[in-house]
């Protein structure tokens, strides 16, 4: 008996194709016009070598077609090389400002900004007036200033590098007085306290975890305060028996001292959002009313734009922070530069909710995510029959990107279940399709939030969804 495998073994190795032979194949010819003759013959390397092993393993699910077998190989090497780099994705998560699927997708005009703008030659720091050298972001600052009520404004890589800049420009060397209640973890990468220890300050925690009162931090002010620092925490909520001072007390408090104050306020608003249940998100232009000097947040959170980092505030000091060497290393590029142009005009023509996705997602009414549930239902149904067993139920979207944990808009999920496929099965073979669909599980079973599916993606969704039935 084990003879006779040994002779089939040995027959399939024989039979095992030469790379030449693969690398003529019209899977192999396309990977080499797309990746190049290298890359190609790598794979179908490395396709002989698992084709290889198995024989040797006796796996009975090879079958005698030795060619073949590699062909399908190299297609699913190629394929996943392809799928671990950047490639859309349907999120059917309903977390709208998903981190891990690039926090905001962007608006219409922002991509067109970017291609049509930026993507060749532009006047990225060129006057056309002049026809001298011109000042890198300088529209970009402008709207954001008239959007915040701030004199001035500098834009940076991301919220981190905002925060981190204006601690090192203000605060290295010298003291940073904040609440106990703020030293805040967010997103599992930026820590207050480490920041500020890699800015060069000292930091002076004051008050309690849950209550810090005015009087705190004016007893901890001396002639080493470099600034107060006042940040909004973001995925966490301290509730009950809580105080914290507001914005204007806390800046009448630094200005009698002579010190700056600088709130990092996250996510951020650019507009009142409390119609949507946020209403804890400090609203940029409150600050700045309110008298903070500084105030930064994020790019990619609820503004819903690309990464980046807003540091607005008091012209001299804005003014200082784009002179400090290390502005040269945060700064942004041209493609985010016109991005950010075009989401800051939607906020100034007040067309922000229809055009700007993450706000669209927001303020989508329960009644028309039932309504588009209900249809996406019947479009499954009618391409795959019953053997994929659906059901419409109410359920909680989730805002993310670290920002408003409490607020979860209500919305309707569609469960998928289907027999003799766990849900993990289901939502693993949603991911590994042609366009991946990111699905959550929820007690136990796969649902899709329509609130984070734009119309236009319904189609593969639905396409997904139904080769489920195959
Ligand atoms: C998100 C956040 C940051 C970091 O901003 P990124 O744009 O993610 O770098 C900093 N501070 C607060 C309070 C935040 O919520």
């Amino acid at each position: 008996m084990a003879e006779t495998v040994t002779a089939i073994e040995r027959e399939l190795l024989r039979s095992l194709p030469s790379i030449d032979e693969v690398l003529n194949r019209e899977v192999a010819k396309r990977i080499a016009t797309a990746a190049g003759h290298r890359r190609a013959v790598e794979i179908a390397r490395t396709a002989c070598d698992v084709v290889r092993d198995r024989i040797a393993a006796s796996d009975p699910s090879l079958s005698s077609e030795v060619l073949v077998e590699v062909e399908i190989v190299v297609k699913e090497l190629w394929g996943r090389e392809l799928r671990s780099g950047i490639i859309g994705v349907v999120n059917a998560t309903g977390v709208v400002i998903h981190t891990n699927l690039g926090r905001a997708p962007l608006s219409e005009t922002a991509k067109r900004a970017i291609v049509e703008r930026a993507s060749h030659y532009c006047t990225l720091e060129y006057n056309l007036e002049t026809g001298d050298r011109g000042k890198r972001g300088f529209r970009a600052e402008r709207l954001v200033c008239e959007l915040t009520g701030a004199e001035d404004a500098v834009i940076v890589n991301n919220g981190a590098a905002a925060a981190f800049l204006v601690l090192r420009v203000f605060a290295a060397g010298k003291e940073v007085v904040i609440s106990r209640g703020e030293l805040v973890e967010i997103g599992g990468d930026f820590r207050v306290p480490d920041v500020l220890t890699e800015s060069g300050a000292d930091l002076l925690e004051v008050g309690t975890t849950n209550r810090t009162k005015l009087k705190d931090y004016e007893m901890a002010i001396s002639e080493r305060t470099g600034l107060i620092l006042r940040v909004h925490p973001s995925n966490y909520r301290i509730t009950g028996f809580t105080e914290r001072p507001q914005v204007a007390d806390l800046a009448a408090l630094a200005h009698r001292n002579s010190i700056p104050l600088f709130e990092d306020a996250g996510s951020g608003a650019l507009v009142d959002l409390a119609e949507f249940g946020l209403s804890e998100e400090p609203l940029i232009a409150d600050s700045i009313a309110a008298g903070a000097d500084i105030v930064s947040f994020s790019g990619d959170k609820l503004l819903g734009g690309v990464q980046a980092g807003f540091i607005v505030g008091r012209k001299d000091l804005i003014e200082s922070i784009r002179k400090h060497p290390l502005y040269r290393a945060f700064r942004v590029d041209k493609l985010a530069y016109a991005a950010i142009e075009a989401t800051l005009e939607s906020f100034v023509r007040g067309t922000h909710l229809t055009e700007i996705p993450v706000l669209q997602m927001l303020s989508m009414s329960q009644e028309m995510l039932n309504k588009r549930a209900e249809s996406l239902k019947e479009r499954i149904f009618s391409k795959a029959g019953d053997s994929i067993m659906m059901e419409i139920i109410e359920g909680e979207s989730v805002i993310g990107g670290g920002s408003a944990p409490d607020v979860k808009p209500k919305t309707w999920l569609l469960c998928i279940v289907k027999a003799g496929m766990k849900p993990d099965a289901i939502e693993k073979s949603l991911r590994d399709f042609e366009i991946p669909v990111i699905a959550r599980i929820l007690d136990g079973r796969v649902v899709i939030d329509l609130r984070t599916v734009f119309e236009d993606e319904e189609e593969t969704l639905i396409d997904a969804i139904a080769s489920l039935a195959n």
